[in-house]
């Protein structure tokens, strides 16, 4: 198992928990770049949404949904940033998908 993001769902490498249930895993991301830099990825192994399909609708949305109850557990009134990053262009580093839910900072547009 060489996933890193499975490996951090599975225990066997270290994080900070935000949230969890059968579905999805939430943790702190190790390098944040905003006050509230928090990782929701899915407890099965999906490399990225371009490897996503029909069978992973319901996840998929669970995810953005946790996102979104996590935000308001974090008092992020004032709005906050979901992102997911797929492949190389995209700017995806580990291959499990994730959103990053970033918040507590105004964010800026167009992205880099
Ligand atoms: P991406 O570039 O969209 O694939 O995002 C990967 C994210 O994972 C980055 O924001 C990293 O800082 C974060 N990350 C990498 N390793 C760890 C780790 N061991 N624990 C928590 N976050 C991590
Ligand atoms: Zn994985």
């Amino acid at each position: 198992m060489s996933c890193l993001f499975c490996q951090i769902v599975d225990g066997s490498v270290p994080s900070k928990a935000i949230y969890q249930d059968d579905k999805c895993y939430a943790f702190a991301d190790i390098k944040p770049v905003a006050p509230v830099h928090i990782l929701v990825v899915p407890r099965s192994h999906i490399a990225s949404t371009a490897h996503a399909g029909g069978e992973h609708k319901e996840l998929l949305g669970h995810l953005l949904l946790t996102a979104a109850e996590i935000a308001r557990s974090k008092g992020l009134e004032q709005g906050y940033r979901t992102v997911i990053n797929t492949g190389d262009d995209g700017g995806q580093t580990v291959d499990h998908i994730h959103v990053h839910l970033l918040g507590g900072r105004h964010m800026a547009w167009p992205p880099g």
